[in-house]
């Protein structure tokens, strides 16, 4: 019986979860999966009736799920956005989930910018380094608010940290035929951290002969996404390089709403979740893309031993996007349930 923790979160968060979870249960119900799921109200309103986010026991109780299913965090009455960091980065970091896995993958060819190009032409994913590089707050600032202030961000970058993202990426491809995978950094600049990207891919690479492993510049990454997207399969990379070039192929593949995420730490927790944040300027107007949450619980469902489902729910969208019943930010006109009534419709068609 797997057991999933869902963490709907704020803003459109909850409303995104609600068609995710509806999609879940609607296969439950065929398949016999006894999913078991918990809600957990970790979120704005809790952390402002309480002024707790997340407690350490609270954070260490996640490990025992099989999976996190989580919507959104950020909400305007917390400026600071204290609640998010705790929940989001705490689960990053606690839970060492440092695979931060974003397939970019062009389901309609009409929501792709790019002129010209045809579903399989889009068709990638990312493995962003999620636990180390310039994200984890080391540094400082000395004489600050003067004319002489300095201010010191730090990227961190371990053998370990840098070594299990690569392998990931190789064994990615390996397990499912894929023949590329490309490194990404700014080693030309970047001397002593991403020297070690280098030397560390080319120890993993020499172990994965049939895989051709390939580098760019992340300066160079960025225009060959947009020249050429076709010439990638697998493309690993660090926390800020995944971070921006992960956005750039959510537009590759039609926008935020149709974005979604793993972050994983193989054998140990794994969190899925749409990219898209809380978006508080449509929330509770059912004006929200379920469709990001919607294929984060398909990849839920892969990572829970069942690829044929997250094929299926992949499937299901598509035929949502190629038949127009999307909503209003796609073209469409339909609310958000109506999206998910319209992914369940295509699930038994
Ligand atoms: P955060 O919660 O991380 O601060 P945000 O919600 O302000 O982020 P994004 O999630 O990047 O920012 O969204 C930017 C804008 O894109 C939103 O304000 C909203 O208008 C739109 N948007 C985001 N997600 C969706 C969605 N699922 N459906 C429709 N529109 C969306």
């Amino acid at each position: 019986m797997p057991r999933i923790a869902v963490i709907p979160g704020d803003g459109i968060g909850r409303e995104v979860i609600d068609q995710g979870l509806r999609v879940l249960q609607h296969l439950d119900g065929e398949r016999g999966l006894d999913l078991v799921f918990e809600h957990l109200p970790y979120g704005a309103d809790r952390y402002l009736e309480t002024g707790t986010s997340i407690t350490a026991d609270e954070m260490q109780a996640l490990r025992r799920y099989d999976a996190i299913f989580l919507g959104a965090l950020g909400d305007p009455r917390v400026p600071t956005s204290q609640h998010a960091k705790d929940i989001l980065l705490g689960m990053r970091f606690q839970l060492d989930l440092y695979i931060n896995l974003r397939p970019v993958k062009l389901l309609d060819a009409r929501y792709c910018p790019l002129k010209d190009r045809a579903p399989e032409e889009v068709s990638f994913v990312v493995f962003r380094e999620n636990t180390e590089g310039l994200y984890t707050g080391i540094g400082g600032q000395f004489k600050r608010g003067t004319p002489d202030e300095v201010a010191i961000e730090a990227e961190l970058n371990t053998r370990k940290g840098v070594e299990r993202i690569i392998r990931a990426a190789f064994e990615y491809a390996d397990a499912r035929g894929l023949g590329r995978v490309c490194m990404s950094d700014k080693s030309n600049a970047m001397r002593h951290g991403h020297d070690l990207w280098q030397r560390v891919f080319r120890a993993v690479a020499a172990e994965y002969p049939a895989i051709e492993a390939s580098h760019l510049y992340v300066d160079v990454l960025t225009m060959e996404m947009v020249r050429a997207p076709d010439r990638f399969d697998v493309i690993v990379t660090n926390n800020l390089f995944g971070d921006i070039v992960t956005d750039l192929g959510a537009q590759l593949q039609g926008g935020i709403g149709l974005a979604a995420s793993g972050n994983i730490h193989p054998g140990q927790a794994a969190m899925f979740e749409p990219v898209h944040g809380s978006a508080p300027d449509i929330a509770g107007q059912g004006k929200a893309n379920p469709l990001a949450a919607i294929l984060s619980a398909g990849m839920m469902l892969g990572h829970l031993g069942h690829p044929d489902l997250e094929d299926r729910i992949e499937r299901a969208v598509r035929d949502c996007l190629q038949a127009d019943r999307v909503t209003r930010e796609l073209g469409g006109t339909l609310s958000t349930s109506q999206v998910g009534d319209a992914v369940i419709a295509a699930l038994d068609a």
